[in-house]
């Protein structure tokens, strides 16, 4: 990619990131780290060059094969319901996509797995991790539902795809103490949920409803 396009002119620039931050406040965000990880991280640079210049709306966005990039707002409200203001070590995320979210992750935890089921979403991500030298994410090819038991456990684990019941893998992986968010349900019924691990048990609360791609089985 090009230095003009990193740089970034225009709609894509510094200022337009922060009225992206301005409104991500306006909604009620406000942790500040994550909201200084998305006044830092050059969105557009996630999705292809013919919608760069929407990257800063507050929508979804194709990035081919179906699937999209998160809302901003989705990516804000997620994070900041999984650090709950804590310091995080080491963080899974399940549906890598462009890499968006895992580049804010780099910002807001020590070390970042994210998984991907579909091959060719895991290289557009590749690259543009790559570019911005975010040394803290390691991306993986795989089936989120299984997670990543060779680096568990994990502090946070947030799905960036709707499942109907939470993936007992995921769940045994996750810290004492740890948290796990996801977009819980299926179509038009999906409600944010926040697990919290407690030595065997785990509590569970329903936030706000969303509206994700499904969780799928098996990789592409
Ligand atoms: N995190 C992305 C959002 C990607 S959309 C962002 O920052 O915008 C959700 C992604 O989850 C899709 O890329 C989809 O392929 C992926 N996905 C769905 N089921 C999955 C599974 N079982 N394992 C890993 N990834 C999965």
């Amino acid at each position: 990619m090009s230095q003009h396009r990193l740089s970034g002119i225009g709609m894509t620039s510094e200022r337009t990131r922060a009225r992206m931050v301005e409104r991500l406040r306006e909604q009620g965000i406000r942790d500040m780290l994550v909201l200084a990880a998305m006044a830092q991280v050059p969105r557009h640079l996630f999705v292809s060059e013919a919608l760069a210049l929407r990257a800063y709306e507050d929508t979804a966005l194709p990035i081919g094969l179906g699937q999209t990039i998160s809302h901003p707002y989705s990516v804000a409200r997620m994070l900041e319901v999984l650090r709950n203001g804590r310091d995080m070590q080491r963080v899974l995320e399940v549906g890598s996509g462009c890499g968006y979210q895992a580049a804010i992750l780099s910002k807001i935890a020590r070390e970042v797995y994210s998984v991907e089921r579909i091959s060719s979403l895991l290289g557009q991500a590749r690259r543009a991790i790559r570019e911005l030298r975010l040394n803290n994410i390691k991306l993986k090819h795989g089936d989120g539902n299984v997670g990543l038991p060779e680096w568990a456990p994990f502090d946070g684990i947030v799905l960036a795809a709707a499942a109907v019941e939470p993936p007992a893998a995921l769940l045994a992986q996750l810290a004492d103490g740890g948290r796990m968010v996801l977009p819980r349900g299926f179509g038009d019924q999906q409600f944010m949920v926040l697990i919290e691990r407690e030595g065997d048990v785990f509590h569970e609360q329903v936030l706000e409803t969303v509206h994700f791609v499904p969780l799928l089985t098996g990789v592409a």
